[in-house]
C-alpha cells in the first residue's frame, strides 16, 4: 500500500487544483522557503481526518481554506484527496485504489467521501486503523517530533512505540466500550430511581 496520488485545492496557498502523481519509493519534495512544502504535509494529515487548526499551524479550521493574496481573492472552499494503493488489500475494502476526499467550507462545515462516496469520518479512521496510516498512526512525523521523542520519559516513548505497534485500534475500542458502560450504568441508575418512586 502507498500514496499513489494527492490533490488539492483552495487549501491554504494553493488556491488553484494543483495533482501530484507518487511512484512507490522514496519522494522528495524540494523547494524555497515558504512555497508550500509543509502545506502538502499539513495537507495530507487533514484530509486524514485532523481536527487540530494548531497541529496544522493555524488557530481555527478555517485557516486551512485559501485566504487570498495581494493579486487573488480568497476561496470558500478547500477541498484535499489522497488516493492510496490498495492492490494489497490492506485496507478491507474491495477497491485496488482507495480515495479519501474532505471538504470544508468558511462556514466550518466539513465533509468526507471515500470513492466519492460520502461517508463519516468514523468510516475512514475504521478502515485505515490497521494499516499504520491516519493522524495519530506516526505515519506522519513533524519537524520537533524526532527531538520530542528522543528527549521524552521512558513511559512516554513506550506509549509512542505502544502506538506505532497499531494498538491504537484496541484503545479506541476499549474508550467506546467504557463510554457504552458508562451510559448504561447511568441508565440503570434512573431506572432504580423510577423503581424506588413505584414502590
Ligand atoms: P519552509 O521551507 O520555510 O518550512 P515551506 O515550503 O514548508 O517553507 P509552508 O510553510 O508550507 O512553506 O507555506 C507557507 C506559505 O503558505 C506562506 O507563504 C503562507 O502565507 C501560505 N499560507 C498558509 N496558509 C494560507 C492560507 N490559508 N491562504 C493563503 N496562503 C497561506
Amino acid at each position: 500500500m502507498y500514496l499513489k496520488r494527492l490533490e488539492i485545492q483552495g487549501f491554504k496557498s494553493f488556491a488553484n487544483k494543483i495533482e501530484m502523481q507518487f511512484d512507490n519509493g522514496i519522494i522528495g519534495v524540494v523547494g524555497p522557503n515558504g512555497s508550500g512544502k509543509s502545506n502538502i504535509s499539513d495537507s495530507i494529515r487533514w484530509v486524514l481526518g485532523e481536527q487540530s487548526p494548531k497541529s496544522l499551524r493555524g488557530s481555527k479550521m478555517e485557516d486551512v481554506i485559501f485566504a487570498g493574496t495581494t493579486t487573488r481573492k480568497p476561496v470558500g472552499m478547500a477541498e484535499v484527496s489522497l488516493t492510496l494503493d490498495n492492490t494489497s488489500m490492506l485496507m478491507p475494502i474491495d477497491y485496488g485504489e482507495v480515495t479519501i476526499t474532505r471538504r470544508v467550507y468558511r462556514s466550518g462545515e466539513s465533509e468526507y467521501y471515500l470513492n466519492k462516496s460520502s461517508c463519516r469520518l468514523k468510516d475512514i479512521r475504521e478502515l485505515l486503523m490497521d494499516t499504520g496510516i491516519g493522524k495519530e498512526g506516526y505515519s506522519i512525523i513533524g519537524q520537533g517530533k524526532i527531538d520530542e521523542i528522543l528527549s521524552s520519559k521512558p513511559e512516554e516513548r513506550r506509549l509512542i512505540f505502544e502506538e506505532a505497534a497499531g494498538i491504537i485500534k484496541y484503545k479506541t475500542r476499549r474508550d467506546e466500550a467504557e463510554k457504552k458502560l458508562n451510559a448504561t450504568r447511568e441508565n440503570l441508575l434512573r431506572v432504580a430511581d423510577i423503581l424506588h418512586e413505584l414502590e
